[in-house]
């Protein structure tokens, strides 16, 4: 019978997400599977367009008008079957299309193009292959003619086993020679894809690890979990420097005894130096790493490494989780309180969820582990949904740090002009004389965060974004941190003509402030404007280590997970902005901060102390903060999710609407909101309670207006298929200029 492709294309939009058939032609007989990335003639004009198959049907009789596929991508570039399993799964949970779940789950570099060859549409690789020629000795150099110094050189140097050119090169053993004698039989050649071991140069150094009592009770509770073939899922809960690391190890280590592998996600770039290391040094070098800041191309042969089973642990960031990694027994989370495992793009996913979903599929264990883990998470283990192992002491039995607040207000009546206080400069020129370090976190960057008109109140914004714009001082531009928009800072106001005055603290003016306050200070500012060159996080973090610098100054990159032996002096500084921002998560997220950055002191020998900045000194969350003490914050905030109505005690969906005018995106969705209310009249028992619209707390970005719809719903397969109907029915309304709708279900209220 013959066989038809039904694929999902590129480029489309949620409500035209479907699958179309085509017909297999001979030339590709074979060579197409369900999960094959392939090239369609698409609408009327019939032009060229990637797709994917998801599934292959076999049909009675074809009907004549049905086109053919253009072109296929060879096998290497398929979907697994569980990578395909996942994009349903994406699809189906965060109402992306099929093809931005593709795009999600396999890298750029792996991913191909149309193209043209011959006057014919083909698919063509992202990336040129990046192979490079191999030599092995598979014969003895004749003795005559008498052979010269550099070809028994080259016999030489293959003695051990195969080169790549770029060796011989290196040991100045020149192509040529290589040639002749490939051409006697001596040498044989071939190309195989570049290896690239990004991290040849950190010694193999297996060293037994003893576990604390407290270490080894959590990880013998966790071990017929893992040993099982079932799936589960566990928290492993740590106050900070409990030594959760060492627990993963032991973990990651007896998974490999079962000839099973590790996933271990880490939240951002500059924590992946430090967990490669420390699994370089355990396990060796069958690690790949996958992870933002790698380019295409160390991306992509990574990720083939993992692909044909080379790699037993994988590191990386939140795309991690899609790694084609088999047989998977173990998959941690580290730090899985951070937001950054949320996508805000599409496909709008939480890696929480992929990686339960894995878990599952490959009955693994899955440990997420934090000082300060999400709400949603500490309850489900409280309720027994995931096994919760708890280590309350740091190890070695070393104290946590201890917490001082400074008074602002005091400050400023005061006199004081500078975001750095008087005694926080006191306390690191003390660490200075005594050759200690010091973490200090302000969470903005640039200068000045504000440009105002002293006369009128006229607020320099972004023209694009209602924001303000950053003075940044290197370029002496405003900056708009959400578009890049840049333009030069005016000194009168464009509106009245008064003065501008720049006013609030950003890491390059408080970099300037330690300067003068320290003269003798090395300061290292570290944040998204220092760190744009590539493998920029590690060398920082390196220098740091190595004592080169006295003070690290930065955002939130250099809050979490870091662990240096010298540092015994934490610094919080402009907390307050956040304590005071929307969203449901705000208390949360400042105590994780402040709990996270505190705990970067005093883990080695020497004991820490922290000092935080604020003008709330009494405020609660900064309280339990200081004393680290996150079961009494859980209390609190279990009791706020619980009568506000917030997850865990529902789910939680914002419905974005965007475009051009205010006026129609508004309607939009207030019209959304009517639609969703209709078909929700006709199941009076499904939970849902509908807010808004209202604008987003930014409401236009990129020259564009956003209004928001906030739904609160039990988030199960009915909700969804509601969902889909007022999709449905939203994109039948005829309007002249509609708003496009995004759903975010990992919202913290706002988009
Ligand atoms: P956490 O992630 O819980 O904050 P880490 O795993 O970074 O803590 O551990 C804190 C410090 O204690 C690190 O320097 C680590 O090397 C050390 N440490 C923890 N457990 C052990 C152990 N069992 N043996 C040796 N050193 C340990
Ligand atoms: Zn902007």
């Amino acid at each position: 019978m013959p066989k038809l492709a039904q694929v999902a294309v590129n480029d489309a939009t949620i409500h035209f997400d479907k699958l179309y058939s085509y017909r297999i032609p001979d030339a590709l007989e074979g060579r197409v599977w369900s999960g094959s990335m392939v090239l369609v003639p698409f609408g009327r004009g019939n032009k060229p367009r990637m797709a994917v198959v998801l599934e292959i049907t076999e049909a009675e009789s074809l009907d004549p008008k049905l086109k053919s596929l253009l072109d296929a991508a060879p096998e290497e570039a398929r979907l697994t079957p569980d990578l395909l399993e996942i994009v349903r799964f994406l699809k189906d949970r965060s109402f992306c299309t099929w093809y931005e779940a593709v795009k999600a789950v396999i890298p750029y570099g792996a991913q191909y193009r149309p193209g043209q060859k011959d006057g014919k549409p083909v698919l063509q690789s992202r990336l040129t292959r990046t192979s490079e020629r191999v030599y092995t000795l598979v014969g003895t150099l004749p003795e005559k003619p008498k052979p010269g110094p550099r070809q028994q050189a080259a016999v030489q140097a293959l003695q051990d086993g195969p080169l790549t050119q770029r060796e011989l090169e290196a040991q100045g053993i020149a192509r040529p020679t290589l040639d002749t004698l490939c051409q006697k039989g001596v040498l044989a050649v071939s190309e195989q894809d570049k290896m690239v071991d990004l991290f040849d140069r950190i010694p193999f150094d297996p060293r037994p690890l003893d576990l604390s009592p407290e270490q080894q009770t959590a990880y013998e509770a966790l071990l017929p979990d893992l040993d099982d073939a079932n799936p589960h899922a566990a928290l492993l809960y740590g106050v900070t420097g409990s030594g959760k690391t060492a627990v993963f190890l032991k973990l990651i280590q007896r998974t490999l005894e079962l000839g099973r592998k590790a996933l271990v996600l880490v939240p951002e770039i500059s924590l992946t130096p430090q967990m490669i290391r420390r699994l370089k040094a355990m396990f060796g070098s069958r690690l790949a790493v996958q992870h933002s800041a790698l380019n295409n191309t160390e991306r992509l042969l990574q990720w083939r490494m993992i692909q044909r089973g080379n790699a037993d642990i994988v590191v990386g960031t939140r795309s991690a989780v899609f790694a084609p990694l088999r047989d998977i027994g173990l998959i941690i989370m580290d730090e899985e309180q951070e937001h950054t495992y949320q996508s805000e793009s599409a496909p709008r996913f939480s890696a929480h969820d992929v990686a339960k979903k894995r878990a599952v599929m490959e009955n693994a264990l899955l440990v997420f582990a934090s000082a300060t883990p999400r709400t949603e998470t500490y309850h489900a283990a409280q309720s027994g949904r995931m096994k919760l192992l708890t280590l309350r002491q740091r190890y070695g039995g070393r104290p946590l740090p201890t917490v001082d607040f400074i008074d602002m207000r005091a400050e400023l009546t005061a006199g004081n002009p500078r975001e750095v206080s008087v005694r926080m400069a006191r306390e690191l020129a003390q660490n200075l004389e005594r050759g200690e370090q010091s973490i200090l976190l302000l969470n903005r960057r640039g200068y000045r965060t504000v440009g105002m008109c002293t006369s009128c109140g006229f607020v320099l914004k972004c023209p694009n974004c209602s924001v303000p714009m950053v003075y940044h001082k290197p370029q002496r531009a405003l900056l708009c941190h959400h578009c890049g928009h840049t333009a030069s800072p005016p000194t009168v106001c464009p509106q009245c003509g008064g003065k501008i005055a720049y006013s609030g603290f950003g890491t390059q003016r408080v970099e300037e402030e330690l300067q003068t306050l320290l003269p003798g200070a090395r300061i290292l500012r570290m944040d998204q404007d220092s760190t744009t060159q590539k493998n920029s996080h590690e060398r920082m973090l390196a220098q740091f280590a190595a004592g080169e610098y006295d003070i690290l100054l930065g955002t939130q990159m250099v809050a979490k997970g870091l662990d240096f032996e010298k540092v015994t002096l934490v610094g919080v500084l402009g907390i307050d902005s956040l304590l005071f921002g929307q969203g449901f998560r705000a208390y949360e997220t400042v105590f994780s901060l402040v709990t996270q950055v505190i705990g970067r002191g005093g883990r080695a020998e020497l004991p820490g102390r922290a000092l935080i900045q604020t003008v709330v000194p009494e405020h609660p969350v900064l309280r339990l903060a200081a004393a680290q003490d996150y079961e009494a914050f859980y209390r609190e905030e279990i009791t706020f999710r619980r009568y506000g109505l917030y997850p865990p005690f529902c789910g939680f969906c914002v419905a974005g609407f965007v475009g051009a005018q205010e006026g129609a995106v508004l309607q939009a969705a207030q019209r959304f909101g009517a639609i969703l209310a209709q078909l929700a009249a006709a199941h009076p028992q499904m939970p849902l309670r509908l807010l808004g619209p209202a604008p987003m707390n930014i409401l236009m970005l990129n020259g564009k207006y956003r209004y928001k719809l906030t739904i609160k719903c039990r988030n199960d397969a009915a909700f969804r298929v509601l969902l889909r109907q007022a999709l449905a029915g939203y994109d039948q309304e005829k309007w002249p200029s509609r708003a496009s709708v995004v759903l975010d279900f990992n919202s913290d209220g706002d988009m």
